[in-house]
C-alpha cells in the first residue's frame, strides 16, 4: 500500500517540462535530485523574459532597463533574506554556489582571523567543497584541520567534536545536511556549544535548504551558504549568508568593479555591505530566477514538502531494504529522502549504467564526498534522490530496475 499523500503530484509534475520526456523510449526517472534540481516552468518563463526584454547590467546605469534590472535583482535579494529570515538584507550576498560561498569564507575569513597553529572543525561527512577551500587555507597559514567522525548509522559523534574544541579553534564548518548519508545534523546543538566559547559556525545548507524551513536567526548561525541550482533555481547562482558583524570585518576577496567606493593609485576605498563582496557583473538574472524558485517553494509550502519527502523516505527504505544483498549507508533519526545503497557483488557503475538504460537516473560514485566512502571500505555507492516531484510509483520503478539489474549481474 502505498501511503497517501497531501501533495497533488501530477499538478506539481506539470510545472517542471524536463520530467516529461522519454529517455531510450523509457519514461524518465529522476532521481538525480542532490546533484541538481528541474526547474519549473515559472523560472524558465522568467529567465526567458529577462533576457528577451529588460536585460541590462545593474547599478551602473542611469538609463531605464539598467533602473529594472536593479530593482528586480535588490528584490531578489530581500526574497532570499525573507526565505532564510535574516536580519538585514546587506547580510545576503549572492555567489555562484556553494562552493564559491564556501571559498569565499574560507579566504576572507582566513585572511582576517588565521593565523599558524589556528584550528579549523569539519566533518567527516563533508563534501569536498567543504573540506578542499580549508584544506587550502591551513596549508596558506600552518593551520590546523580536525575532523569530527560519524558512527555507523551516519550521526556525527557530538561526544568527539567537543574534544576536538580548544582554545586553538577559529572556526567550525559543518554541513547542515549529508549529501551521500542524507543526515540532518544537529546543528543547533554545535552551535550551541561553539557559541558558548565564542566560535563562530558555518553551516554548508547545499541539501538543507530544498528540504526544511531554515531560519538563520533562530538558528544563530553565523554563516549560511547554499547553491540556486538545488532549489529548482539556475545554475550558477548561490548564497553567501552571514551575520553583518562578521561581513563588516572581513576583507573583500575579490577585486574588481562594484565591490569598491573610491579607486586611485595611492588608496582604494571599499563599498558597503553587500557589494563589498559582490565583485564584478553579477549573475543577475540567475538571482532573479532563483528568487522566482523560492517564491514556487514558498507556494507549495516547506511544510508541506517536508512531510510529504519524508513518505518517499519511509516508503523507498521499506521497499529498498527488501532487496537481497542491498545495503543502505546512513540511518540517521533525522533524514532527508536521499537513499545512497550499495549492492553485494555488483559495482555501483554497472547497476547505474542499466538503471539508466531502463530511463531511471541515480547518481553513482563517491558523491564527491571521498572520506565518507574510506569510512566505509568502498570506492563508490548509488544515490537516489528524491524531492517533491517524485512519486511512489517512480520508485516502484527503481525497485523493479533494480531486481532486474542484479538478474542480469549475477
Ligand atoms: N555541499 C554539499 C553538501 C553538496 O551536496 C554540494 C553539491 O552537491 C556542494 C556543497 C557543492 O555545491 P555546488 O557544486 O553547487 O557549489
Amino acid at each position: 500500500m502505498k501511503p497517501t499523500t497531501n501533495i497533488d503530484i501530477q499538478k506539481i509534475r506539470e510545472d517542471f517540462p524536463v520530467l516529461h520526456q522519454k529517455v531510450y523510449n523509457k519514461k524518465l526517472v529522476y532521481f538525480d535530485n542532490g546533484a541538481t534540481t528541474q526547474k519549473p516552468q515559472s523560472v524558465i518563463d522568467k529567465i526567458n523574459e529577462l533576457h528577451s526584454f529588460t536585460n541590462s547590467s545593474i547599478h551602473r546605469g542611469v538609463h531605464y532597463l539598467s533602473g529594472l534590472m536593479t530593482e528586480e535583482y535588490e528584490a531578489a535579494r530581500e526574497k532570499v533574506r525573507s526565505f532564510i529570515n535574516a536580519k538585514e538584507k546587506s547580510e545576503i550576498i549572492f555567489s555562484s554556489g556553494t562552493t564559491a560561498s564556501i571559498n569565499m569564507i574560507a579566504f576572507s575569513f582566513g585572511e582576517k582571523y588565521i593565523s599558524e597553529g589556528d584550528e579549523i572543525i569539519i566533518s567527516e561527512m563533508e563534501h569536498h567543497s567543504n573540506i578542499v577551500p580549508w584544506q587550502l587555507l591551513c596549508e596558506r597559514k600552518k593551520a590546523v584541520l580536525k575532523i569530527i567522525p560519524f558512527d555507523e548509522n551516519g550521526e556525527l559523534i557530538i561526544s568527539e567534536f567537543k574534544k576536538l574544541i580548544s582554545d586553538k579553534t577559529k572556526l567550525i564548518s559543518v554541513t547542515h545536511t549529508s549529501n551521500t548519508l542524507g543526515t540532518v545534523n544537529p546543528v543547533k546543538e554545535i552551535i550551541n556549544i561553539a557559541h558558548k566559547i565564542n566560535i563562530p559556525v558555518l553551516l554548508d545548507g547545499a541539501q538543507a535548504i530544498q528540504h526544511e524551513k531554515i531560519d538563520v536567526q533562530e538558528l544563530d548561525v553565523d554563516f549560511y551558504v547554499f547553491s540556486g541550482h538545488k532549489i529548482y533555481g539556475p545554475t550558477g547562482t548561490g548564497i553567501l549568508y552571514g551575520k553583518q558583524k562578521w561581513l563588516e570585518e572581513m576583507p573583500p576577496w575579490q577585486g574588481g568593479g562594484d565591490m569598491v567606493d573610491k579607486v586611485s593609485f595611492t588608496k582604494t576605498t571599499f563599498n558597503s555591505l553587500p557589494f563589498k563582496f559582490e565583485a564584478g557583473t553579477p549573475n543577475y538574472i540567475g538571482a532573479i530566477g532563483l528568487a522566482k524558485a523560492l517564491d514556487y517553494v514558498e507556494n507549495i509550502g516547506v511544510e508541506k514538502i517536508k512531510s510529504y519527502e519524508k513518505e518517499l523516505l519511509n516508503y523507498s527504505t521499506r521497499e529498498l531494504n527488501k532487496i537481497d544483498g542491498l545495503k543502505i549507508l546512513g540511518h540517521s533519526k533525522d533524514k532527508i529522502s536521499v537513499q545512497s545503497f550499495i549492492i553485494e557483488s555488483i559495482h555501483p557503475y554497472d547497476m547505474g549504467m542499466i538503471l539508466d538504460k531502463l530511463g531511471v537516473a541515480v547518481r553513482t560514485g563517491s558523491h564527491c564526498a571521498q572520506p565518507v566512502m574510506d569510512h566505509f571500505g568502498i570506492d563508490g555507492s548509488l544515490r537516489a534522490s528524491m524531492v517533491f516531484y517524485n512519486s511512489f510509483e517512480e520508485i516502484d520503478i527503481l525497485i523493479d530496475g533494480i531486481k532486474k539489474a542484479q538478474s542480469m549481474l549475477k
